[in-house]
């Protein structure tokens, strides 16, 4: 191969890089330039997929020279340490008007501190969202692109090219600057964090109360992914469901060990919407529900203590419809809290995020891919001002629509015993923004009579501060 010959690069070719050098090289017109720091991986794709032309070099100056100018090179090693590595070695060789690109799960102030760093070496430096897994990278994931709109007129097209197409579009758009693409693959993580949560929490419910073995719950699951709730995470959890375990004969969720796992997305989601005062209670549940169930000894100790459980109350005629609408009614405040997190991050980082358009990116690729996304697209596009998608009409009907349901089934779980964060904390979260007034106005007076924090008042202008009785 000629020295320059190839318009694109991937360092770092585990799963994801080789995947997605892949998914490039069999695009018309693309020449992929590939390196990986040990030259296994390097051997094995061009042993496996050599017929899609890839110019492999065995030493990163090698690659570097192998690519055309500008040259573009896509990062994909392991976050953190590994990502900063490779963009040292890059930064060195590259020179101004290079682009490099992330497609790694970077903490976005990495994102913005990398780039930071190469835009003194004239390099521009993009931090770009990548969700849908393994075979997301190699048929189509949903890409989510920050760094500057000129380096984004660039790579859009070779993007676009490799993203999912969701109702003829790509699922790619230049999110905002520097880390809003990590900013808003991390909201993404939440969300899915949160999503998966409430699933499951209608799977135990499902089970538990409403009898029905893992098999029968795998058909519901089925039937609710032809209607609203339509959506990737319902369709494998029906096949999960339906999954034997090659050992015991049994539904192989029940010889799975119940503690869950996280690799830390959405931990980072809500430590950022702490910090940012956003309430994204579904992905903290989510979280915390994770947490709990890998507390093997708190839980066995409690255990412990018990004198009897709850009755598991009885099922009503209408429970499953119940809770497919209780898990609908939570979906809509999970998906509005995420949207939340991105308008606060947008306003604390100076991004101009187009929140329809990411709901947009959303609909196919990722793991979050559903049906119910275009009602989000919908909402932004009508009213991009609207304070929450609670208040826009669809979703306030849809809750109206759920609402008794919602209620019955988080009375119900409580009176049997049965955990439901997600959708007990969706509810309060809700219940919380319709009420007329909050007990917020006692902690007022708590902090003013402690503190002297001070308070405002209904009636009036000004900070006040009262003299509270003095028996103390
Ligand atoms: P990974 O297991 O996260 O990382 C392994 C790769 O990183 C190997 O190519 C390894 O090279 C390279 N690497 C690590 N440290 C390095 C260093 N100091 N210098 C040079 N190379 C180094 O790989 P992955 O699962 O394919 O994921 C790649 C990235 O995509 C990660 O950031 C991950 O978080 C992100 N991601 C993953 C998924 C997923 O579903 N797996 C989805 C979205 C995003 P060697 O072969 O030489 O060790």
């Amino acid at each position: 191969h000629a020295a320059g010959s190839a318009n694109i690069g991937v360092v770092g070719l585990a799963v994801m890089g080789s995947n997605l050098a892949r998914n490039l090289a069999s695009r018309e017109g693309n020449t992929v330039a590939v390196f990986n720091r040990s030259p296994e991986k390097t051997d094995t794709l061009l042993e496996e997929h050599g017929d899609l032309g890839f110019v492999a070099s065995k030493s990163i100056e090698d690659f570097v020279a192998s690519l055309a100018t500008p040259r573009t090179a896509i990062v994909m090693v392991q976050a953190g340490k590994g990502t900063d590595a490779v963009i040292d070695q890059l930064a060195d060789l590259f020179e101004e008007g290079d682009i490099i690109l992330d497609g790694g799960n970077a903490n976005f102030q990495d994102t913005r501190r990398r780039e930071r760093d190469l835009a003194e070496k004239g390099i521009n430096f993009v931090g770009v969202g990548i969700s849908g897994g393994e075979e997301g990278a190699l048929k189509g994931p949903s890409i989510m692109p920050g760094g500057s709109a000129k380096a984004y007129e660039t790579i859009g097209p070779i993007l676009a090219s490799i993203a999912a197409v969701a109702e003829g579009e790509p699922c790619v758009t230049h999110v905002g600057e520097d880390g809003a693409g990590h900013f808003v693959k991390m909201i993404h993580n939440g969300i899915e964090y949160a999503d998966m949560q409430l699933i499951a929490e209608s799977y135990d419910l499902l089970r538990r109360i409403g009898g029905h073995e893992p098999a029968q719950i795998a058909d519901v699951f089925a039937e609710w992914n032809s209607g609203e709730l339509e959506s990737y995470l319902i369709e494998i959890t029906a096949e999960v469901l339906r999954q034997v375990d090659a050992k015991t004969g049994g539904p192989l969720v029940d010889s799975i060990l119940d503690q869950a796992g996280s690799k830390g997305t959405g931990v980072w989601t809500v430590q950022n919407a702490v910090g940012l005062g956003v309430p994204v209670s579904g992905i903290a549940e989510a979280v915390f529900a994770r947490a709990v169930s890998s507390k093997p000894d708190q839980r066995a100790a409690v255990r412990a203590t018990l004198q009897g459980r709850p009755e598991v109350q009885e099922r009503t005629d209408s429970f499953e419809d119940d809770v497919r609408k209780a898990l609908y009614a939570s979906k809509v405040v999970a998906y509005a809290q995420g949207f939340d997190a991105i308008v606060a991050g947008a306003a604390e980082y100076d991004w101009d995020i187009d929140k329809s358009a990411i709901a947009k990116i959303w609909r196919g690729g990722c793991i979050i891919r559903a049906q119910f996304l275009n009602r989000i697209v919908d909402a932004y596009a009508k009213d991009a001002g609207i304070t929450t998608l609670l208040e826009d009409d669809f979703f306030a009907a849809a809750i109206r629509d759920g609402e008794d349901a919602w209620r019955r089934i988080v009375a119900t779980a409580a009176l049997s015993g049965i955990p439901v964060p997600g959708f007990a904390s969706a509810l309060s979260y809700y219940d919380s923004l319709a009420s007329e007034r909050l007990p917020a106005a006692l902690v007022q007076g708590q902090r003013d009579f402690f503190g002297a924090h001070t308070y405002q008042r209904v009636d009036g202008e000004g900070t006040f501060h009262t003299l509270w009785s003095g028996d103390r």
